[in-house]
């Protein structure tokens, strides 16, 4: 059977696993009356006719062998006020997988057809509900770490990047009907709008998108956390201070079932800020590993790491093996962390090649300084730019979008300083135009909708 975006479709939208409740959710014309079919009310309820956005109480019965198949409760949404616009039936189950894949095994042999990744959003977008760019907001919704980058993530799903870029797409949509109709009409000067003034508009767009695009990478950050590598010589104390960086703020980690990591992450809560450790593992093992695999994994973690916390142990003084390790991270973004300021010795002295890094004095084994580690942590990586902005783009691909504007904006600059003919100039403000409205998907193609859909869940 060939998939259509007008089949009944249906999934388990709930994790799989032992869980209080279980829903199964069904969106299509048919949602209603397969539901009806397999449900039996305990007040004789006929699912077709009840009123929309009302919760009924029964069991699912298989109609072929009239056997019991669970105790539910069945929510029917009628079209529009759904999620997906289309009708919708949710039923309530007891969790766990046997019941759930029964039940949606039922649901399927009724006529329903099982929801590919990502489908019930893609519906709601390709019914008009929301746009693309809220509609990926809901992966990053999801998949949020901290309170912050679900913050974000709401805020996109309720529109404010959307409002953002039909702003600008508004703004450019009068910039080339101006150049349009200087092109049928050169000689009258209309509405007033002087070709320099049209130039300043285009700047002014420009600067809005370079913003945008300045502000990606902390977006990145809040939604998929900085990675950081504790290095450090053993004894130093990196694992008292991984601990102490997670006694109070460890961050939910999300385990993305499928994917194997041989390196274990942790993440923690930095001001919102998800700082993921990688190779957490390493760290704890360290005094167990032969010192050559010790290193290996070292430099495994520190090539991986965005932000290196070196590590040096203040009551001694520093010897060959801190300085080797220095040596194979000073090439990146490094903040220096001086343990065990409890028992700060005399001769530890700060190395030349540090003095110019930013650092911290701490005791990991008594929890001091770890705030002010923190600060600094969030202080290096974090610019400000959501916070100034109120809006910052956490997407690769609304980056790349941006910046192709940003291209064609330029292209139209330059076409007119150079007084080409004003259709070449009109050609490269309908192709930023275009870039914008990929975006929110008023541009936007088949294979563009599958890559971002495959990376939803079943069932959302
Ligand atoms: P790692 O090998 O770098 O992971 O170091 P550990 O975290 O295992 O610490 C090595 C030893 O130093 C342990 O005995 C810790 O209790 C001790 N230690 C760690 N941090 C401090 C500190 O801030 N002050 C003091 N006095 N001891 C510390």
């Amino acid at each position: 059977m060939i998939s259509s975006e007008f089949d009944t479709i249906a999934a388990i939208s709930t994790p799989l696993g032992e869980g209080g409740i279980g829903i199964i959710r069904i969106s299509g014309k048919e949602a209603i009356s397969i539901a009806n079919r397999i449900f039996q009310s305990s007040k004789g309820v006929n699912l077709l006719v009840v009123k929309t956005h009302t919760i009924h109480y029964g069991f699912i019965i298989d109609p072929e062998t009239g056997q019991k198949i669970d105790e539910v409760l069945v929510t029917v949404m009628r079209a529009p006020n759904t999620y997906t616009r289309e009708d919708v039936v949710e039923i309530n189950c007891h969790g766990g997988y046997v019941t759930l894949k029964r039940i949606l095994d039922l649901v399927i042999s009724q006529g329903a057809r099982l929801a590919e990744p990502g489908e019930f959003t893609k519906r709601a977008f390709l019914r008009g509900r929301i746009d693309l760019s809220q509609a990926e907001s809901v992966i990053d919704l999801i998949r949020a770490k901290t309170e912050q980058a679900q913050k974000i993530a709401l805020e996109h799903l309720s529109g404010r990047l959307s409002k953002k870029i039909n702003e600008l797409r508004d703004s450019l949509m009068r910039v080339c009907a101006h150049v349009e109709a200087y092109i049928d009409f050169p000689e009258e000067d209309i509405d007033g709008l002087t070709q320099e003034e049209i130039q300043t508009e285009i700047n002014r767009i420009k600067e809005e998108i370079n913003k945008l695009i300045e502000g990606y990478e902390e977006g990145k950050i809040y939604m998929e956390g900085l990675r950081a590598a504790i290095v450090g010589k053993p004894n130093v104390g990196k694992s008292s201070l991984l601990n102490a960086l997670l006694m109070k703020d460890r961050a939910i980690v999300t385990e993305i079932p499928g994917t194997t990591r041989d390196i274990i992450e942790e993440y923690v809560n930095i001001k919102g800020m998800p700082l993921k450790i990688v190779d957490t593992a390493g760290i704890r093992e360290a005094h167990d590993l032969v010192e050559a695999e010790g290193i290996k994994r070292t430099l495994r973690a520190v090539e991986l790491a965005q932000l290196v916390l070196l590590v040096l142990d203040s009551s001694r003084p520093i010897d060959s093996l801190d300085e080797e390790i220095i040596n194979r991270v000073i090439h990146k973004k490094i903040i220096v962390v001086i343990n065990k300021k409890d028992i700060r010795s005399k001769e530890f002295c700060l190395p030349e090649v540090l003095k110019d890094k930013p650092r911290v004095e701490i005791s990991a084994l008594k929890g001091e300084g770890i705030e002010e580690l923190k600060e600094l942590i969030f202080n290096t990586t974090i610019s400000g730019k959501y916070e100034q902005e109120g809006v910052v783009i956490t997407k690769m691909r609304h980056k790349i979008a941006l910046e192709n504007a940003l291209q064609a904006l330029n292209n139209a600059l330059q076409s007119f300083k150079e007084k080409e003919p004003l259709e070449i100039t009109a050609m490269f403000l309908r192709e930023a135009l275009s870039f914008l409205g990929q975006i929110v998907g008023v541009v936007t193609t088949e294979d563009i909708l599958n890559l971002i859909f495959s990376e939803f869940c079943i069932g959302k």
